[in-house]
């Protein structure tokens, strides 16, 4: 269902020109110098870009719960929620986990269903179940400890040079380069980046790179974060407030709102996928998890699949339940409809009450298939929409017991 079934079966880049042309008409020229290829900031430039941003965050940093600790193991945490997600949605998960898992071992010794629970409305679930293989990574390569060089971290499952860089600063103290999004775009804003910034990644990881303090790692990298998430944002930064205000080319050539380039994006694709609740006699609930590889691997769902042209709903739940579970069950009314967006695409979901026939299910393209109370399915961890299923099929028993 969602987006696995529809999946299983079925503005031109510039390059880079030197900082020094770009900036000509730009109050800061004289401080960068270039090549062709690369940004390379002067060293005094450098040095006033610390001092200015060091300073402004000692008292305009965010209090975040992850800074009040320097265990690597609770900064791993809030580092991989906070890919993709906002500060103010992870902090409750980050809570939440610590408490279930306090330790690195805690988590390798955790059953995968546990993890992902915990983990259940976050998204990219990828991350739960790399975090989980990490950890567990941790106890055998690395005796319990995490890594202290960026070599080693990045060979740690779902993390990435940031995300190592992130952690290696916060924790130790290293001076690690990082380039999340919100790095990236004001860094093109700084230099007045004339690429796409995910086109061109190798000069801006190098602005990075020398911009980070190397007696202060740990508050520059929390910093420029800040930066981005509090001033420099998307749309209206407040270039007002800014302690990078007189040094960033694209204020200095009003054309803050021209960095960083994008690429123009085609519209997603959008799915109809037909999904079946099916109760049996006794009133249970089937449910199946979906496979490890891909998206919301190991998750739990509500089975159906992809509408195929010239089909009809109705005839596309039978034909799914048929092909993926060989058994037969009779599709009555329309329970909901629900519209969902994932990154690359977005799905309707066409969900039917449906009554089981015959045939055992089998797990022909799931891992398991369980018979479950509606009062047990709390206990299993679902992707976000299939939460809207979940509350209808309440509403749907409440109304059925008052109407008797
Ligand atoms: S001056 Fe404006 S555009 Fe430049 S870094 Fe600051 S907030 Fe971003």
């Amino acid at each position: 269902m969602t987006g696995k079934r529809a999946d299983r079966k079925r503005g031109p880049s510039q390059k880079p020109k030197a900082v020094s042309s770009q900036n000509k008409n730009s109050t800061n020229q004289s401080s960068m110098e270039s090549s062709p290829s690369s940004f390379v900031l002067s060293e005094e430039t450098v040095q006033e870009l610390r001092r200015s941003l060091l300073s402004w965050y000692a008292t305009q940093g965010r209090d975040l719960p992850w800074r009040r600790t320097r265990d690597p193991y609770a900064i791993w945490i809030s580092e991989i929620m906070l890919q993709q997600t906002q500060v103010k949605t992870v902090i409750p998960y980050y809570e939440r986990w610590l408490k279930a898992f306090p330790t690195v071992q805690a988590l390798a010794k955790a059953q995968q269903q546990q993890v992902l629970k915990l983990w259940e409305g976050l998204g990219y679930y990828a991350r739960a179940r790399n975090l989980h293989s990490a950890a567990q990574q941790v106890i055998s390569e690395f005796d319990g400890e995490f890594p202290q060089t960026l070599e080693r971290a990045i060979a740690l499952k779902g993390i990435g040079r940031t995300t190592a860089g992130g952690i290696l600063s916060a924790a130790f103290n290293l001076p690690v380069a990082i380039l999340d999004g919100n790095v990236k775009r004001v860094l093109a804003r700084l230099v007045a980046f004339p690429a796409v910034p995910n086109k061109a990644l190798n000069q801006l990881w190098k602005l990075s790179e020398q911009l980070v303090d190397r007696q202060q790692p740990r508050d520059f990298n929390q910093a420029i974060m800040d930066l981005g998430a509090t001033l420099c944002t998307r749309h209206n930064p407040a270039c007002l407030l800014c302690p990078w205000q007189s040094r960033c080319a694209a204020y200095n050539q009003n054309a803050v709102s021209r960095f960083p380039m994008t690429e123009s994006r085609k519209p997603l694709p959008h799915k109809q996928i037909g999904v079946a609740v099916i109760t049996d006699e006794q009133g249970k609930i089937l449910i199946d998890r979906r496979k490890q590889e891909g998206l919301l691997g190991g998750l739990w769902e509500f089975p159906g699949g992809k509408i195929e042209p010239e089909e009809t709903v109705e005839d596309c739940v039978s034909r799914e339940i048929k092909e993926e579970l060989d058994i037969e069950i009779e599709v009555g009314d329309r329970l909901i409809t629900i519209e969902h967006a994932y990154t690359h695409f977005k799905v309707t979901l066409n969900v039917f009450n449906c009554k089981h026939l015959s045939g055992d299910p089998k797990p022909i393209e799931c891992d398991e298939v369980k018979w479950v109370t509606l009062d047990e399915i709390d206990e299993y961890p679902f992707p976000k929409a299939n939460s809207q299923i979940i509350a209808a099929m309440r509403e749907q028993a409440e109304q059925n017991i008052s109407n008797t």
